[in-house]
């Protein structure tokens, strides 16, 4: 099945038009710059030459409108739309066919992740609108982890906040843990049974699945949660947002900012939140990149024996997205700290395994197999559409 997938964030667009059997990818491109000034716009076609040009998308409808319109040249006829939703709340544990009433309920949880998925709704209404013919299947981040019990997603606030606001935990990056999961599962069939799945980008999430269902996940109500990431702080006592707002008389929206966008590797390292640059200073010996790399594995490493509790036990952990899948070093520290439980790391398939699709990483002897898996989130968009269209 020919599928376009649209992945939006607050004021960006990705999209591929794939072939969900064959994994091709006819064509591909990005918009940049939504709601501001001067956009870009970039669109490559069957393993050619990217073409970037200046654009302007007031909105995110006029963003896909553009893709939507360049793709009308292509010679590919697309027979669904899927798009990544980032929250889809309490109501799905499940990718939908998008009706008005999918819709509604995606703009109903919108509070709760406001910067996304007002304008992944907008995309959807422009994509029924112009094209009512074709189906749209919604992909949320969250639905992988509905699975969790309230032991693990309920936080302890007064009943009435709980539910008035719809606080508990949500988790993220859901379509890129059941990938892993998937991968690992084909690959290593009946001795793969408890994953750690590790999700290491800019944006960074653990997830403790066994036989295929969530158990936890280090994300939260939102991303802020869990692990140190490039920008964002993860975990913090919540009472420094009160002390900030009290004694430093930070705003809502400062807190807000630092927190997500300001904090992280890039505070710690005062250099970058690119771990590139990061590990270039680390190798001149700068304290900060140091630091800033010991507390990233540290904290990792923290947040994955709380996983590995939460499933009791682990025979497989599986890394990816930009970190995981090509800093070795981190790889070879966050393995380190669980020598005791008998994770041994073979350091040549470990340094190699960049780039090459799935690699087991792990030594003869290791008591867990340890896999690099390369994610591909638009692979599984693309085959949900395929599945809810049938
Ligand atoms: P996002 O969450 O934005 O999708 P990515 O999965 O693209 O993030 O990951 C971005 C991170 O991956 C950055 O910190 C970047 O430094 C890191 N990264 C990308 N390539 C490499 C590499 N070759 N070596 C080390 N880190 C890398």
């Amino acid at each position: 099945m020919n599928v376009l997938v649209v992945n939006a964030g607050s004021s960006t667009l990705k999209y591929q038009l794939m072939d969900s059997d064959t994994r091709e990818v006819f064509a591909k491109g990005n918009c940049e710059r939504i709601g501001q000034d001067r956009g870009i716009f970039g669109h490559a076609e069957f393993g050619g030459e990217k073409v970037v040009e200046d654009a302007l998308f007031p909105d995110h409808a006029s963003a896909i409108d553009r893709v939507l319109k360049c793709l009308a040249t292509v010679d590919v006829k697309i027979e669904g739309i899927g798009h990544r939703i980032v929250q889809g709340g309490w109501y799905f544990d499940d990718s939908a066919l998008v009706t008005e009433d999918v819709l509604a309920k995606i703009l109903e949880v919108a509070p709760l992740a406001p910067l996304h998925n007002y304008g992944e709704a907008a995309i959807i209404e422009h994509c029924m609108a112009a094209y009512p013919e074709l189906p749209n299947v919604a992909v949320f981040d969250t639905s992988f982890h509905m699975s969790m019990a309230p032991v693990a997603y309920t936080y302890p606030l007064p009943r009435a906040v709980r539910e008035k606001y719809h606080i508990r935990k949500y988790g993220a990056h859901g379509t890129s843990h059941r990938y892993e999961w998937m991968v690992a599962k084909q690959l290593l069939g009946d001795d793969c049974h408890r994953l750690l799945s590790c999700h290491l980008g800019n944006g960074a999430s653990l997830c403790a699945i066994e036989d295929g269902v969530c158990r936890d996940t280090t994300m939260g109500l939102t991303p802020l949660d869990g692990l140190m990431m490039g920008t964002r702080c993860g975990s913090i006592d919540p009472a420094t947002v009160c002390y900030l707002q009290r004694e430093g008389g930070y705003t809502y929206d400062e807190v807000d900012e630092m927190m997500n966008k300001r904090s992280g590797l890039l505070a710690v390292s005062q250099i970058s939140s690119d771990a590139r640059d990061i590990r270039a200073g680390a190798d001149e010996g700068d304290e900060n990149c140091l630091l800033a790399f010991d507390m990233y594995a540290y904290k990792a490493m923290q947040q994955a024996s709380a996983m590995i509790a939460s499933m009791a036990g682990v025979d497989t952990i599986t890394f990816t997205a930009g970190i995981g899948e090509n800093d070795w070093t981190i790889r070879r520290a966050f393995c380190h700290c669980f020598e005791w439980l008998g994770v041994r790391v073979d350091d040549v398939r470990n340094q190699h395994a960049v780039g090459r699709g799935p690699q087991v990483i792990s030594a003869a002897g290791s008591s867990v197999t340890v896999m690099v898996i390369p994610t591909d989130e638009e692979y599984m968009i693309a085959k949900d559409v395929e599945r809810l269209t049938a």
